[in-house]
């Protein structure tokens, strides 16, 4: 792999043009396999917020964007998947340095970057409108972008998560402010010259660095920006759901996960043990959808827990860039402490650590973690109820298909659930019991971007992906047309 070439420094796009902050702000980011600092991000506040607003409230009110026809918008979207696609490498290089991502598993994120594009390139152009026809009326509805759009994102995956947010926007006719998680800014200050590159008009594409609480919230509050589409921690979903409240803005929340692998004893368990394995330790276990809970029927549960347990010890940890690597670096040492801080306490728990739980042996510095299985693991643990976000696996036994069910409801989240068994009758049973925004059988988490994606209870609010998505960034409007005599009641006549 390629060293990234890296910025100096890291500024805002504004209407166009990198710009440091209005007060000079600026922070440092560090990379997580030596945890040096590598550039200085522009920190933005509220008045760069205002700026960045302002740059997309013109460029929605007159500039060309919101009205172009579908096709024209579709090539501008389809020429920033060539754009991402010509730069693969780069983008992969950019994002293993900054997140410790497995370099392998960082192209495959560019990739589907891109293919975010093209999806919604397509989208734009096979948009269709509802009509209601009566002899006496006609309805039809008229689809508005809403204007300018949120997008709030977080360090896992960033540049993917980003592209799933400014796709649809933009397919939309809506202009955006794009906020960055502080922890990886890196691959986002590709964007820039992506989008200047692929037509897109100033103004349309903004980007305000900076940390949440203060650039971020800024955004929330902006009453110029009258939707926030968020993916980060259920706790962050709830502050900004607060702060949004005075403008009544549009909110799409996709948050944390705590989501089960439930396998029955009839499944194809050497392929249930590659899905359960691939699913919750790909992406350094810093995956929403990851399947961090493994429920396990009792009959096959000690087979089960000794080749999770021996697989996992054989899972390479190490440098990102390696193409060998299967777990690379977690992002930052605060989250690397709090995923040891777990690792401590569920052994206080009381659970058993079959294997990792520590640095492996050889890697003295950067933020590896071992990958990590406790089984034994009870509902009333807190390693079986909080979101850990790393390579972390709990396994828990289960004796029938009722207490399956309930282990796999008994948390406060419910993003997404992975079903292993060959009885057809149970898994459309258990799909339909379990509560999970999706729900895979016989699968891991393999995406069709038509589908809803999203998650019940803590793990989220709205839906995105195909239509989901354009239905949040747009607004249906009603034209109701008399087709023959209207009669009206007359009053005061
Ligand atoms: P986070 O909530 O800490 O931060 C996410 C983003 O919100 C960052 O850009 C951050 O700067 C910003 N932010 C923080 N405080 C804010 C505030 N008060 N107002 C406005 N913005 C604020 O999340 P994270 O640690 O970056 O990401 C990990 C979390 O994201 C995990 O919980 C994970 O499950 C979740 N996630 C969910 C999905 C999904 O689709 N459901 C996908 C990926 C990640």
């Amino acid at each position: 792999m390629s060293n990234p070439v890296l910025p100096e420094k890291i500024l805002h796009y504004i209407g166009g043009k990198h710009l440091p902050s209005v007060d000079g702000a600026t922070f440092e980011v560090a990379e997580p396999v030596t945890n040096r600092v590598y550039a200085q991000v522009a920190a933005g506040g509220p008045e760069d917020v205002d700026r960045a607003v302002e740059a997309a409230t013109a460029a929605f009110e007159t500039g060309p964007w919101p009205a172009m026809a579908a096709r024209a918008r579709a090539r501008v979207l389809n020429r920033i998947a060539d754009a991402i696609e010509a730069r693969g490498e780069q983008i992969a290089a950019m994002e293993t340095f900054d997140t410790g991502l497995p370099v392998t598993q960082a192209r495959g994120q560019a990739a589907r970057a891109a293919e975010n594009f093209r999806f919604f390139a397509d989208m734009a152009v096979t948009l269709h409108e509802d009509a209601f026809s009566s002899p006496a009326q006609l309805g039809y509805v008229l689809r508005k972008p809403r204007g300018v759009a949120g997008l709030i994102t977080p360090w896992n995956t960033p540049f993917m998560l980003e592209s799933w947010k400014l796709a649809p926007a933009l397919a939309a006719g809506c202009t955006v402010v794009l906020k960055p998680a502080e922890w990886t800014p890196l691959s986002a200050s590709l964007l820039p010259e992506i989008m200047a590159e692929a037509g897109v008009p100033d103004g349309v594409f903004n980007i305000v660095h900076g940390i949440g609480e203060v650039a971020g919230a800024a955004l929330v509050m902006h009453p110029g920006a009258p939707l926030i589409s968020f993916t980060g921690e259920t706790t962050t979903g709830q502050t900004i759901m607060r702060s949004a409240a005075t403008s009544l803005k549009g909110l799409s929340m996709e948050l944390g996960g705590k989501s089960p692998c439930v396998i029955f004893a009839d499944a194809d368990l050497d392929l249930a043990v590659d899905s359960a394995l691939f699913g919750v330790f790909s992406l350094n276990g810093e995956r929403c959808t990851a399947g961090s809970r493994i429920l396990a029927e009792r009959t096959v549960y000690d087979s089960l827990v000794s080749r999770l347990g021996e697989r996992a010890e054989r899972i390479k940890v190490g440098d990102p860039s390696d193409p060998a690597t299967e777990i690379g670096a977690l992002v930052h040492p605060e989250h690397y402490d709090r995923v040891l801080s777990y690792v401590r306490l569920g052994v206080r728990e009381g659970a058993r650590l079959v294997t990792g739980g520590s640095r492996p042996a050889g890697l003295g510095a950067g933020n590896y973690l071992a990958a990590t299985v406790f089984a034994d693991v009870t509902p009333s643990m807190r390693i079986f109820q909080e979101e850990i976000f790393g390579p972390v696996v709990c396994v828990t036994p289960f004796d029938d298909e009722a207490e399956a069910v309930a282990l796999a409801n008994d948390t406060r989240y419910g993003l997404a659930a992975y079903l292993w068994t060959c009885d057809l009758r149970r898994a459309h049973r258990v799909a339909a019991a379990v509560e999970a925004g999706m729900t895979w059988v016989n699968s891991h988490n393999v995406r069709d971007l038509r589908t809803p994606f999203g998650g019940v209870k803590a793990s989220g609010l709205g839906r995105e992906g195909g239509q989901h998505s354009i239905d949040f960034y747009t607004e249906s409007r009603i034209v109701h047309v008399a087709l023959g005599d209207t009669h009206v009641p007359r009053f005061g006549a």
